[in-house]
């Protein structure tokens, strides 16, 4: 009964984000969560599922965490809210920075908090244009990031972002970003003669000219693109070209940041240091809505001896709740060691993903980092053959695993591309990686079947 009367009022009064909102209004929420606990999720229907994606690659200790709710009750009994503008300050919000900036790779020493993803990138880029005009240079404004990126929905987040939907959606425009048509090619290592060489970072850098760029913003590993991991020597690649040319190196750690890949960052997997580094969903697991970007010590020094105001903030800027959770899950983290159990956990689920190529011809490209893993469905992979796009088939087949009770996403937006991301909590075990590869079979098998009819 209740579930029917959410169904009713959420037809009416709700609007989704991502959702198609035709289908929202005629049929209602697909799912009304009911309640968590670890990987589990239930409904008001009853059903149980397993997070195979942390739902949004964010609830990374899992589900009714009493911990992280213990340390929100006593930081909101005590002082739930106070502001950071103007130089106030509280003890959560200097502690977690502290703590970030020991954790943080090189001399990123320094963080602007925010309260989530977008928010962050926006930032970054605003204080990477603020940090070349504090230097003189007041035609540096240029962001550079790459197609498949995934960075957000404001404006210029929406803009830096190279999936088509959300970066046209609703028209927006902003000339100061350019989005890199090569998608993770070795271009940026010099290749001039490689096809996508017109669309790479360095050929925009060679055409716009060093002066009027800002910066790169990439993600160590593309998340919502598909999961793409870069090619060895990429990264290092740009942070060269960033490092020729003097333009900032932006990571957005988004989803890598804080464990998901088993290593503390991304970009510890390859060992650059970026300029800026991006934060968010992990750094609280989803349990209070916080982001950040960390900087580099000389980008800091900079930007402090400006003497006025510095005119951008958020009233959640380093809000003290999220801070205390943050703090909490940092400790969490660490204390049980979940950084090393996500790599770990990581070689099970690879091995998982092999064991299913070897089964099924049409899954390929099977990668994983940590818990960041995906895979692709093809019609014959060994002659680069799609499935056709009538087939639907990295949504049919999460539509079986989601029957089966498992949570996973397909990635669809390009024509040909059937990807399928698994990213579950980095608390899992051995068992819980079994159950997941085991539902995943069953389905391709149902997937299989209607392929034959
Ligand atoms: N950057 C990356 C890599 C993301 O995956 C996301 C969200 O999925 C964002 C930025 C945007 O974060 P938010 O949704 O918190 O604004």
């Amino acid at each position: 009964k209740l579930a029917s009367e959410l169904s009713i009022l959420d037809r009416k009064h709700l609007l989704h984000p991502s959702t198609n909102p035709k289908a929202q209004v005629q049929h209602g929420p697909k799912l009304i969560f009911s309640g968590g606990k670890g990987i589990h999720l239930h409904d008001m229907k009853g059903n149980t599922y397993i997070d195979g994606v942390s739902m949004l690659w964010n609830v990374n200790l899992g589900h009714g965490q009493k911990e992280l709710a213990d340390a929100s009750y006593q930081q909101m009994t005590n002082i739930a809210y106070a502001s950071t503008f103007y130089g106030y300050a509280n003890e959560p919000t200097v502690r977690l920075a502290e703590k970030i900036a020991a954790l943080a790779p090189g001399d990123l020493n320094t963080i602007f908090f925010t309260s989530g993803g977008s928010e962050s990138n926006d930032t970054a880029f605003k204080l990477s244009r603020f940090y070349w005009q504090l230097r003189g240079y007041t035609e540096k404004r240029k962001i550079i990031s790459l197609r498949r990126g995934y960075h957000g929905v404001t404006v210029a987040a929406q803009r830096a972002t190279g999936i088509d939907a959300y970066r046209n959606f609703s028209g927006s425009i902003d000339p100061d970003i350019d989005n890199a048509k090569a998608h993770l090619t070795e271009c940026e290592l010099g290749a001039k003669d490689h096809p996508e060489y017109e669309g790479s970072i360095r050929s925009i850098i060679e055409k716009e000219g060093k002066d009027r760029i800002a910066a790169v913003i990439v993600e160590p590993i593309q998340g919502a693109g598909g999961v793409h991991i870069p090619p060895e020597g990429y990264l290092k690649a740009v942070r060269k070209l960033c490092d020729e040319f003097d333009i900032h190196l932006i990571a957005d750690e988004v989803i890598c940041g804080l464990g998901r890949t088993g290593k503390m960052f991304g970009v510890d997997h390859w060992e650059i240091v970026p300029d800026f580094m991006s934060i968010a969903k992990g750094i609280t697991s989803g349990y209070a809505q916080l982001g950040g970007v960390i900087m580099k010590e000389h980008i800091r020094d900079t930007i402090t001896e400006y003497d006025d105001m510095l005119a951008h903030g958020f009233t959640y800027s380093g809000h003290p709740t999220a801070c205390a959770v943050g703090l909490k899950n940092i400790e969490i983290i660490e204390r049980d060691g979940l950084v090393s159990n996500a790599s770990l956990m990581g070689q099970e689920l690879e091995k998982g993903l092999h064991y299913l190529e070897d089964k099924y011809h049409f899954v390929t490209n099977g990668r994983t980092k940590g818990l960041l893993a995906g895979f692709d469905l093809m019609e014959d992979p060994k002659a680069d053959i799609p499935f056709d796009g009538s087939v639907k088939a990295a949504t049919t087949l999460v539509e079986n695993c989601y029957e089966r009770g498992l949570l996973i996403r397909p990635f669809d937006f390009e024509p040909g591309m059937n990807i399928v991301a698994i990213a579950p909590p980095l608390i899992v075990n051995k068992n819980d990686v079994e159950k997941i590869i085991q539902i995943l079979d069953d389905a391709l098998t149902a997937f299989s079947q209607k392929l034959k009819n």
